[in-house]
This record gives C-alpha cells, structure tokens and sequence, in this order.
C-alpha cells in the first residue's frame, strides 16, 4: 500500500508524528519512506509493505498526514504506476526536467577519443541550442582487443569542455563502482562544471551489484539501457532494484533486442514499447535509434532509417534521444558507422522538432 502525504506536511508536524505512529504500530508492517521531488515541490509517500491485505483503506485515508492511498502491485512498487495516473513522474537535474512530458535530446560520441573530436561535438551541440550530451567513457566491449575507452583519464578535460560550451547533463555508462568514484572526483576537482546521468548499459541490466551500487547513491540519475535479450518485465524489474536502493531518478531506455529478425539492422527495434512503459511506470523513456538500427543507411526517401526510427519512437511519446555523431565517423575507435555527421544535426534536430510536433497534435486527437 502507498501513502502519499499532504504536500503541506513536514516531519516536525504533530499529524505527521501521529500519522507514523499509528503505522508503526500496525503489525507485520513494515514502513519504509520516500522522497519525490516534483517539479514544483517536493512530495512524501510511504510505502507500508508486509501484511497489507487486511488493512482497511479508508482508514488508512482519514489519518491526518495523508491525502491519498493507493493500492500497490508487488511488481514495481516504487518505479510503477499503479493505474493511478496523477503520479509524479520523473525528477529535475542540473536545471532541467527529466519526466514523461519533457523531450531531450542526447548527441553525442558513443565513445570519447580525443579533445578535438570532444570540443568539435559540444561547440556543435551549443551552436544549436543543445545543453546535453553523451560521452562514452568505459566502453564494455565484445572483443577483449578493442578500444575500451579512455576511462579517467578524459574525464577532466570532457567535464571542463561541457562547463565550456553550457552543456548541464552527460549521459556516461559506468560498469563498475570505482567508474562512479573517478567520476565524482573528476567533478569535484573540475568544480562541477556539469551533471552526469550515469548509463547501465544494455550488458549490465542485470547485474544487480551494480544496479544497487547505483542505486545507493543520490548524486547522479540513472540511464537503464534495456536488456537486449531479456523481457520488458525484467528490464522494468531492474530498474526497480535502482529505486528500491534509494535511488528513483530513472531513466529506461530502449535500444532494441538481439534478434536476426530485426536485420539488416543491427537490432530489433522495440520503440513501439515507448507509450507501455509510460503506462506501466513513472519513468521518462529514452530511444537510442544509433544503437536499435545500427548503421547511417538511408531510405529511398533521403531519410536516414535511424531518423525514420527517432521520428518513430518520439511520435510514440519518448522523452529522451540518446544518439550518436562523431566529426569523423570513419576514424571513430567505436560504431563509426552508425555515427550521423556533424552536418546531420541541424536535420536531426529538427526532424525530432517536427516529430515532437505530431506527437503533441496526436495527443491533442485524443483528448
Ligand atoms: C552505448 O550506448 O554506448 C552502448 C554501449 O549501448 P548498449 O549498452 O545499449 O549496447
Ligand atoms: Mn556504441
């Protein structure tokens, strides 16, 4: 069962006092509480978990603190929905709304090589109008002989040049803790000149120490990649181990499955989900076209398919684009070929403009 406290109410109020006492004495009842910041205040829910099935919910309605109750699925009790649609979606960082009715676009380098390529891609992003980014990192790779990426070692001079060129948020894939620590300290020593939204990646979706080492920590939101060979319940599953550490700022991104039926692309498209996620949780939903499609192929029409599969995914309601450009796709260390050039990105911007406008008028349809 869920509570969600009046917004007026704080700790030190005696009908919040009475509130909790009168759950803590409630037997085999565990209370756990939780903090939602909202985009305008910052919200209260407890989530009583244990035996809950006798307990009356008008009751439980009429105590003092509490505006309303919501009956809770085993499944995704802090990430989901619950059929109640007034929820709080999403979360803010670094200035800006991460929810399900916000749209952001995250252009970037799948993997940092060098200073030039990396001031090339934000002075681009900054020239039009752009304030995020991805910045590969940690590259977890197929072949143990590739390039897995610069680690640490970029990440000074990747932070100052975002701090250069206005760029708030990185999205950035860590594998393991110390990946959160160098970070944090490359940050600290740079005087946090941006955000970073830690990504899992598609390899990592289950590998729950490193959901709940992200988890535990509150500095940064996450990017859960879906797994690619694993269910959508799963994956959602996964992103609640984030929230049940503490950590509810979640981002789920869907990036196709592993399947031959999806060729030539180099996966599955799965886009369609975008709209079943945000009915079945609270978290904003992220495409990643360069990685579903997998190559700069263009349809008769002139239209890159990934552009074809962006349009797709916003036009279904998406709320974050994580794709990849690179200065010089042919000399990229990672998925060259799936990079667009930079002369792509005023197009693909305003590709997503227009499909974000079809999105709205769809909605306005339904009304
Ligand atoms: C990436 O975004 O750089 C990446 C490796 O993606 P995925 O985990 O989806 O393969
Ligand atoms: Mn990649």
């Amino acid at each position: 069962m869920l509570l969600i406290l009046r917004p007026d109410i704080s700790p030190g109020d005696a009908a919040y006092q009475e509130t909790l006492k009168y759950l803590d004495a409630l037997p085999n009842v565990e209370v756990r509480q939780h903090e939602v910041q909202g985009q305008l205040q910052a919200l209260t829910e407890i989530y009583l978990l244990g035996d809950t099935l006798a307990l009356d919910k008008d009751d439980i309605e009429s105590l003092p603190a509490v505006e309303r109750v919501i009956r809770i699925s085993e499944e995704y009790r802090i990430l989901g929905r619950h059929s109640d649609q007034e929820r709080v979606t999403g979360f803010q960082y670094q200035g800006l709304n991460f929810d399900q009715k916000t749209l952001h676009v995250f252009a970037g380098l799948c993997a940092v090589d060098n200073k030039k390529h990396v001031e090339e891609m934000m002075r681009a992003l900054q020239a039009n109008g752009q304030q995020t980014t991805r910045m590969g990192a940690y590259k977890p790779r197929t072949n143990p002989y590739a390039f897995q990426g610069h680690g640490k070692e970029c990440l000074p001079w990747v932070f100052e040049l975002a701090g250069k060129y206005g760029i708030k948020v990185i999205a950035m894939e860590v594998t393991k803790e110390q990946h959160v620590d160098e970070i944090n300290e490359a940050l600290d020593a740079t005087g946090n000149p941006c955000g970073v939204i830690l990504q899992i990646g598609t390899r990592n979706t289950q590998n729950f120490e490193l959901l709940k080492t992200i988890g535990k920590q509150q500095r940064h939101p996450a990017l859960l990649k879906r797994g690619f060979g694993i269910t959508l319940n799963e994956s959602l599953n996964a992103a609640e181990y984030l929230a049940s550490e503490g950590n509810s700022q979640v981002i789920f991104c869907l990036r196709g499955m592993k399947s031959d039926f999806g060729a030539p692309h180099r996966n599955l498209v799965d886009f369609a989900q975008v709209p079943t996620i945000k009915r079945l949780t609270r978290m904003p939903v992220c495409i990643d076209p360069s990685h579903s499609v997998g190559s700069r192929e263009r349809a008769p029409d002139g239209v890159l398919e990934l552009c074809h599969a962006t349009s797709q995914g916003i036009a279904a309601g998406a709320n974050m684009v994580l794709v990849d450009f690179h200065p010089a796709p042919e000399k990229a260390l990672v998925d060259g070929p799936q990079a667009m050039l930079m002369s792509e990105l005023e197009p693909f911007l305003k590709d997503v403009e227009i499909a974000r406008e079809a999105y709205l008028k769809r909605c306005a349809v339904w009304q």
